[in-house]
């Protein structure tokens, strides 16, 4: 189960990081000691890891972390590439790079490359809207409708196939995803 705890930095008017972080923390306790395997996420770092140092940008999540896990070390602010940080049993942070967030009005590359859209994920929105992952918070990718027509029909239909058996050829058919830094950092 993963955590976004970047959202926290990432969603403008936040307040409170440590009553969001405390709610998380609990739930994960729970969640662990029933066996759950939990990634906190911290995907907001610059490529330069000296920078990340010197910026400290997640001191204060992190000084929340080492406290509630009692850890007898200082979690340094930086990406190492396939790596995580175990902080208990099950219970990881896994740092990585910010990536450039789909959007249609961001540049278009040549679609080359994979993406584990409705192999392995999909999301629904607030108002039932499907879309092949949750980083389309704005259904451009608009799959069909969970009040209308079965998840299952609608994962099936010709929108959805277009776009399943164009990433088997390693193409993106659809427009957001030539456009999605998602893909392009983790599936070309
Ligand atoms: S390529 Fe990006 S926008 Fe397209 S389905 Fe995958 S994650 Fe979503």
């Amino acid at each position: 189960m993963n955590f976004s705890l970047h959202s926290f930095d990432g969603h403008e008017g936040s307040e409170n990081r440590e009553g969001y972080l405390k709610e998380i923390i609990s739930f994960v306790r729970e969640a662990a000691a029933q066996g759950v395997i939990i990634s906190f996420r911290l995907w907001n770092l610059t490529e330069d890891n000296q920078t990340n140092l010197t910026r400290s940008r997640n001191r204060e999540t992190l000084a929340v972390l080492e406290e509630a896990f009692d850890l007898d070390f200082k979690i340094e602010e930086k990406v190492v590439p396939g790596s995580g940080v175990r902080i208990a049993p099950r219970i990881y942070l896994n740092q990585d790079h910010e990536f450039r967030w789909p959007a249609l009005h961001e540049p278009e590359d040549d679609g080359k490359g994979f993406c584990h859209a409705l192999r392995s994920q999909a999301a629904v929105l607030v108002d039932g809207t499907v879309v092949p992952c949750c980083l389309d918070g704005e259904g451009v990718i608009n799959l069909g409708n969970i009040h209308e027509r079965p998840f299952s029909e609608i994962v099936e239909g010709e929108r959805a196939n277009n776009l399943f058996y164009g990433f088997s050829r390693r193409e993106a058919v659809e427009e957001l995803c030539r456009k999605c830094g998602y893909r392009q950092r983790f599936g070309t």
